[in-house]
């Protein structure tokens, strides 16, 4: 498989040479198409697989000519938050759109600042996001496209009420992307309480 074969644009399809990634990973390969077309999909993919670009990719492409806070990704830990929000700005700078990445141990007036400038993208821990909806910094009914990496261990790391509290303010006709390394029962009820009949990857 090519990547001109996903249905990507022409402009991704550049930038994704210019990143130097030759062909799709199979997590790539069956993902996008998914994505790409509003579906929700729920992936099996362990780290290395090229996850992270599986939707980074997609909903970059989806959402490149809109403007508003429609990209959510959710990620367990800190590092992954910043990885993942590299690889977003990585390929969504070029097309204008900013991303806000939120944390903990990061200075909260610096994120209160960047969420208030609307920006394309959010990439986000479970407890940090939560901290800011509390005090009203964001909102989050714009959201069109919700993403749970490395869900199984957002679960053990105790995310769970975290996460219903930040899913239930979302609008349900959205699109849901998760990723998981396992599917423990958890990891599996989470998805029949956020996800709409998913397409299922699994690699
Ligand atoms: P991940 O599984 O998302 O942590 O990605 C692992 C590494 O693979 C990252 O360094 C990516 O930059 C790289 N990568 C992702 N997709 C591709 C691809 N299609 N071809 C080559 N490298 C890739």
């Amino acid at each position: 498989t090519n990547w001109s074969d996903l249905g990507l644009s022409e402009k991704m399809l550049e930038l994704i040479a210019e990143a130097g990634y030759k062909h799709p990973s199979p997590v790539q390969e069956k993902t996008i198409p998914f994505a790409l077309k509003g579906l929700d999909v729920l992936v099996s993919s362990q780290t290395g697989s090229g996850k992270t670009a599986s939707f980074v990719i997609p909903s970059v492409d989806r959402f490149k000519e809109k403007n508003g806070t429609y990209i959510l990704a959710l990620s367990p830990t800190r590092e992954i938050a910043q990885q993942t929000g590299e690889v977003f700005a990585s390929f969504a700078k070029p097309f204008g759109m900013k991303v806000a990445v939120c944390i903990g141990g990061a200075n909260m007036n610096d994120e209160k600042e960047a969420l208030a400038t609307s920006p394309h993208i959010i990439v986000a821990t479970p407890g940090r996001l939560c901290d800011h909806l509390e005090r009203g910094n964001i909102w989050l009914d714009f959201i069109q496209c919700l993403i749970f990496d490395e869900a199984d261990r957002m679960l053990e790391m105790g995310f769970a009420k975290q996460i219903d509290l930040i899913t239930e303010q979302i609008p349900k006709e959205r699109q849901t992307l998760m990723l998981s390394a396992t599917f423990a029962p958890a990891v599996e009820k989470l998805a029949r309480r956020a996800m709409n009949n998913p397409e299922q990857v699994v690699i």
